[in-house]
């Protein structure tokens, strides 16, 4: 019963609604010139590219087993049931080995920020636990981003490939790309014009580093272990946060990552 999004660029007209009801959704700003930035940031948690008159979707693709929870020492990014990807920024240290992990280059730290949180697409997870679709989704004018369950859109895609011969590349991106995603995306050009990975392999991170790595929050909280844990963390997000903040200011070209 995992959902996911679809999106279908054959029939996206780049308006960037889902731009902006994303924004809203996560509480982030949202004007004219963040509409321009065609690139994901802590600031922008999807963005859609342009090339000549080819729309594409990007945002973090929500992965069945994703790699940026298995290395999290922390425990704070989570493989939900339902799909989401979810972040806990309460329990993050600000490690970003995340961010070295993702094979998509997905989170983003907020450099600029006393506190700063990884930002990433987290696919709605409060909506979706509801019920209802992703903003994203809800919003599309034209179904270019679909929202429901992920063997239902497979099967669609699948369809809509052999219904239109030549309209599309024969390529579900995210069917099969590490172990699969919650989020599926349709071409008529190649994916990697847009700077999707062709090289990504179809495997699952090892399961025996995945299950050791996601099983440390469990013991981790022990006698004194919790104290010295807590203060730790406290203060190594503060460190890192004025030290990466401090080399932010003075290279500013450092933001994409
Ligand atoms: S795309 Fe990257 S950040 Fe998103 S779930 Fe997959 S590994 Fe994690
Ligand atoms: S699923 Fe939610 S968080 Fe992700 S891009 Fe869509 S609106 Fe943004
Ligand atoms: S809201 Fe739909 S049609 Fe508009 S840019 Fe986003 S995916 Fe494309």
């Amino acid at each position: 019963m995992s959902k996911a999004l679809l999106y279908d660029s054959t029939v996206c007209i780049g308006c960037k609604q889902c731009e902006q009801a994303c924004a809203t959704q996560n509480g982030l700003a949202y004007d004219d010139a963040i509409a321009a930035e065609e690139y994901q940031s802590a600031h922008k948690l999807t963005c859609i590219v342009t090339r000549g008159d080819k729309f594409m979707r990007r945002l973090c693709m929500n992965c069945n087993d994703p790699s940026c929870a298995s290395v999290c020492p922390v425990g704070a990014l989570t493989k939900t049931a339902l799909g989401p990807v979810t972040y806990d920024p309460s329990k993050c240290m600000g490690c970003r080995y995340c961010m070295v992990a993702c094979p998509f280059s997905v989170p983003k730290y907020e450099w600029g920020k006393l506190f700063p949180k990884v930002q990433k697409c987290i696919m709605c997870p409060d909506r979706v636990a509801q019920g209802k679709q992703t903003a994203c989704a809800e919003i599309c004018p034209t179904g270019a981003t679909k929202f429901g369950e992920r063997d239902d859109l497979i099967a669609e895609a699948r369809q809509r490939i052999h219904d239109n011969p030549g309209k599309y590349v024969d390529h579900i991106y995210g069917l099969a790309e590490v172990g699969g995603t919650s989020v599926l995306l349709l071409s008529a050009v190649p994916f990697e014009s847009f700077g999707y990975r062709s090289d990504i392999s179809p495997d699952r991170l090892p399961m025996l580093t995945y299950r050791v790595l996601s099983h440390i929050p469990d013991f981790v909280p022990l006698g004194g272990m919790v104290l010295g844990g807590v203060w730790w963390i406290t203060h190594r997000r503060q460190e890192v946060a004025l030290r990466e903040g401090r080399a932010a200011n003075e290279n500013k070209s450092g933001g994409k990552r």
